[in-house]
């Protein structure tokens, strides 16, 4: 089986702590959005902003807008809620704007309008530290199976199978419990590896088939249970997506925190009084995530933040040995693109097909930062096409 084990063991925690709302909130649209609110607007959670590649740009609090560009600026009032009406599975996921959490962030609607034989149910969280899914399923573990039941029940799904980690004894407990009697839901148990949680990885794991792009080719379907929490909510509690839960961890201090769209990472931070001066911020997984500051807006994209002290690490010449092509999930040659990186052989490495998965970086023992060598020799190559 493809994969690295990036920890040695895992700390699970199960608790869930709401952070309040800040005095503001800020959110971030793309340039082809159109948007609907106007300054002076007054707003509730829930409200549409607009419209961004079909789906509603949900508030996530009320207020009064403020702004509107760049982004939409929100002076938070108190909660009032704005609840989507819906005639099917569908249509709440379009008015509720349910994106796959996993980190691809595309709309989940396009999946399920897709005829599948098989709904894999992905709970292997297998970025090192990240809890925010396991959270979710020991907590809204009665909301998943009503959904996934649904699914069974109402789309042409003839199994559905939940894959978990397999160190998870009280994941695996609450598993058992809650799906013995469905024998149409079946549960799989995977080695913790990385990235063994993307989709292609996963089905070739559970299905032994490969696919090009879209596991819909092989008959199947992947998501994230924290998104089948959140279809739950806009398709029985008519509850649009507006926040999410996410894993913060500070040194040993690991915290699964449900946040809203818009927050700044120093919102979040302040209120686990996690002081982040002089430490490096990590934003989306210790592996996939990108370096941000205090004032950077955490969307419903984010699985988590990282506070980590910021040791520079000396880079060496390489010593041939192999690694970062052995554990490439992709199978490239991140050595070789480094060394073509200037020739006209580059496209014949195929960067293009680089996941950003930072397994080379990570296993690299000259500590030569592979990822950053390969993206660039990826947006060469998209840049010539
Ligand atoms: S970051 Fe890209 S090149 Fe490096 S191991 Fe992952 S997929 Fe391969
Ligand atoms: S892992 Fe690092 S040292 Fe080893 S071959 Fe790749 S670039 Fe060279």
């Amino acid at each position: 089986m493809i994969g690295i084990k990036v920890e040695k063991k895992k700390q699970y925690q199960d608790t869930i702590t709401t952070i309040p709302c800040p005095k503001k909130i800020t959110i971030p649209y793309s340039k082809d959005s159109i948007i609907k609110v106007k300054v002076k607007d007054t707003v509730k959670t829930g409200t549409v902003l607009g419209i961004c590649n079909e789906l509603p740009i949900i508030s996530s609090v009320s207020g009064v807008v403020t702004k509107i560009k760049p982004n939409i600026q929100i002076d938070v009032t108190i909660d009032k809620f704005e609840k989507i009406k819906h005639d099917s599975l569908i249509d709440a996921l379009k008015k509720a704007s349910i994106y796959g959490l996993s980190g691809s962030f595309k709309p989940t609607y396009l999946k399920y309008n897709q005829p599948a034989k098989t709904l894999i149910v992905n709970m292997m969280e297998c970025e090192p530290y990240v809890m925010a899914d396991y959270a979710t399923t020991i907590n809204y573990i009665k909301e998943i199976k009503e959904m996934l039941i649904y699914l069974l029940n109402n789309h042409p799904f003839e199994e559905v199978i939940i894959a978990y980690p397999n160190n998870q004894r009280n994941l695996r407990e609450t598993l058992t419990t809650s799906f013995e009697d469905n024998e149409n839901i079946r549960l799989v148990s995977l080695p913790t590896l990385y990235p063994l949680g993307w989709e292609k990885l996963l089905v070739r794991a559970i299905k032994h088939v490969d696919y090009q792009e879209n596991p819909i080719e092989v008959g199947c379907i992947v998501s994230n249970v924290s998104t089948i929490y959140a279809m739950y909510k806009a398709y029985f509690l008519n509850i649009p997506l507006y926040e999410r839960v996410i894993t913060v961890v500070n040194e040993d201090d690991k915290y699964n925190v449900l946040i809203r769209n818009g927050m700044k990472v120093k919102d979040i931070l302040s209120y686990l009084k996690i002081s982040y001066n002089d430490k490096k911020i990590v934003l989306g997984g210790l592996m996939m995530g990108r370096e941000v500051t205090p004032n950077t807006v955490v969307t419903l994209k984010e699985n988590s933040i990282f506070c980590i002290d910021d040791v520079k690490q000396e880079e060496s010449s390489c010593i041939r040995c192999g690694k970062c092509v052995n554990t490439c999930p992709v199978k490239l040659s991140p050595v070789l693109i480094k060394e073509q990186i200037n020739s006209s052989r580059l496209t014949r490495l195929h960067p293009e097909k680089c996941i950003e998965c930072s397994i080379c970086s990570y296993i690299c023992p000259s500590r030569i930062p592979l990822k950053q060598i390969v993206l660039t020799a990826k947006k060469k190559v998209n840049e010539h096409e």
